[in-house]
């Protein structure tokens, strides 16, 4: 089999009501999607992670000028060989950030592409699942211009909850006491059942996240995201031994080369890589290996449109337990609750949550998913 053509989709469009996190305001959600094409018929889709600040063409580029020309005429099912070309050729303009988010769209459709040419799942090509259900935690929380807080982010935590999810992440990062006072309200007002999670996209120092750890420890959270910058590796160990919340980060980082420093020197207690980033199946698949052999619990980041969504899941089914126990720890499915007008739409089946809260493995061939041509073209960036 060769693969004949690699498209790009580029999807944008404005949201009607602009939302901030720590790092600014998200005025568009964006995708990258990548439609791979083989002398045989048979096709791939794959989705590169667009950052809400992100604009969507810098990947897109990437995968018309440099990428496409380097897996075209070639075999999907050379997938690593393929990888690392993908890799060499790009490495010395871009290590990390756009261009490994490009790499991700491209290997995700290739592993689409080889799963669909034999009729299984990605999980089943990667080894099998070792679960065929996720619980999904909410992310959701972010500021409106005209929200009053923390009024609005309780009456968002009893809506998540009414729904069936167990466990919410709630963004903070808008100045220390706001934060606190945000975090214990919250608690307060679900009381001591729920998982909580908080997120500060590295708001924060080594100094100040301290403060803010320590005066929201008797909240029971669950874990702290990033809390401080993704370069200061040496800031997340110091963190992590002061604190019984688990610390957590990785949705900046990218490849075997950037998460083996984060691993091997043991600075998070949950590693959060992002399949549609850190350079898709091929490559995450030894980011978890390398996890594994440091101890080190994965739960992906995941934001994106239906294919990362689909894609995640495949990869979350293959994440061995942590430790292997008889209730041993298991990972958490990202569910992003913000506003998203295509997110479900662009694929058929569209992921969702049962009535026990959970969120089943897609088993279809590929990543299980079949992607709506018409939301391509709706939503396709002019
Ligand atoms: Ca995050």
């Amino acid at each position: 089999m060769k693969i004949t053509d690699v498209k790009t989709h580029v999807l944008s469009t404005p949201l009607e009501e602009p939302f901030a996190f720590s790092m600014g305001w998200v005025t568009q959600r964006s995708a990258v999607i990548v439609e791979l094409s083989t002398d045989e018929g048979v096709t791939g889709w794959g989705e590169a992670l667009c950052h809400g600040l992100q604009p969507p063409e810098i990947a897109a580029a990437i995968i018309e000028t440099a990428l496409k020309p380097t897996v075209v005429g070639q075999d999907p099912f050379d997938v690593d060989v393929l990888w690392e070309r993908m890799y060499n050729r790009t490495r010395p303009f871009g290590q990390k950030g756009a261009v490994p988010n490009a790499i991700s769209a491209v290997d995700i459709a290739i592993w689409d592409c080889m799963g669909r040419a034999l009729g299984k799942p990605v999980h089943k090509l990667l080894g099998g699942a070792y679960r065929t259900e996720v619980q999904p935690y909410a992310t959701g929380y972010y500021r409106r211009k005209a929200g009053a807080y923390p009024e609005e982010a309780i009456a968002e935590a009893k809506s998540h909850l009414a729904k069936g999810f167990k466990a919410i992440k709630l963004k903070i990062g808008f100045g220390l006491e706001e934060d606190i006072e945000y975090v214990r309200s919250v608690r307060d007002a679900v009381g001591p059942g729920p998982k909580i999670m908080v997120d500060a996209n590295h708001a924060y120092t080594v100094g100040a996240a301290r403060r803010l750890l320590k005066a929201i420890e008797p909240s029971h959270i669950h874990w702290f995201e990033e809390p401080i910058s993704p370069e200061d590796i040496d800031g997340y160990k110091e963190l992590k031994s002061l604190t019984n919340i688990y610390i957590a980060a990785g949705e900046n980082e990218f490849t075997k080369f950037g998460f083996r420093e984060w691993i091997s020197r043991r600075t998070v207690d949950i590693l959060q890589p992002d399949l549609c980033a850190a350079g898709g199946f091929t490559e995450c698949r030894k980011i978890s290996a390398l996890a594994q052999a440091w101890h080190t619990p994965i739960v992906p980041h995941v934001w994106g449109a239906g294919i990362a969504q689909a894609a995640s899941l495949q990869f979350i089914a293959t994440l061995p337990p942590a430790p292997l126990a008889l209730y041993p720890s298991e990972p958490m499915l990202e569910y992003d609750q913000s506003t998203h007008p295509f997110r479900q739409d662009l694929i058929y089946h569209a992921i969702g949550m049962d009535d026990r809260g959970m969120v089943q493995i897609p088993d279809g061939p590929g990543l299980g998913i079949e992607v709506n041509r018409g939301i391509l073209e709706r939503y396709r960036s002019a």
